[in-house]
């Protein structure tokens, strides 16, 4: 059993609000997907490769009506992200370094916060949240910070 295991219920915020960056080391065939070059907070002065957006709507060009189109082959991010398990890394930083983060405006976003305490709940309820393993999230986390000039 893993994270998945903590439902979504029809939600699909993240597709909405994020955008997904492609990790070639964990395994993404870039050429594989429609992609854009982006500026990323956890690569500071560098453009990497993410998934395309809908310019009409925002959303990640692989949402349809009924969810993920490429369910079977979603980069390594989408398949690896649980907004319950970002909410409890959240949760793990000083409040100093949440503030910092929700600060820049590029990194939190209101809407997944949100239903990541909705859905870290539910975990909790259902005796799964110990299936939320956050060390790597803290860790991107606190890099994020690292590199935020303070103001
Ligand atoms: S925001 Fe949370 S509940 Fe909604 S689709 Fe993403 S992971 Fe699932
Ligand atoms: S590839 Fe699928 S799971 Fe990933 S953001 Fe797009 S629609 Fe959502």
């Amino acid at each position: 059993m893993d994270q998945n295991a903590i439902p979504c219920d029809g939600c699909t915020e993240c597709c909405k609000t994020d955008q997904v960056i492609l990790r070639p080391e964990a395994g993404d065939d870039v050429a594989s997907y429609d992609v854009e070059y982006i500026a990323s907070a956890l690569y500071p002065g560098r453009r990497v490769p993410a998934l395309k957006r809908d310019p009409r709507t925002g959303f990640c060009v692989y949402l349809v009506e009924d969810g993920c189109a490429i369910h079977g082959r979603a980069p390594w991010t989408c398949r690896r992200f649980h907004c319950a398990r970002m909410f409890k890394a959240l949760g793990r930083l000083p409040r100093a370094k949440r503030d910092a983060l929700w600060a820049r405006g590029d990194v939190l976003e209101e809407a997944i916060v949100e239903r990541g305490r909705d859905r870290l709940k539910l975990a909790e309820t259902m005796g799964l949240d110990h299936l939320l393993d956050t060390d790597m999230q803290v860790a991107a986390f606190e890099k994020i910070v690292a590199a935020t000039p303070r103001r």
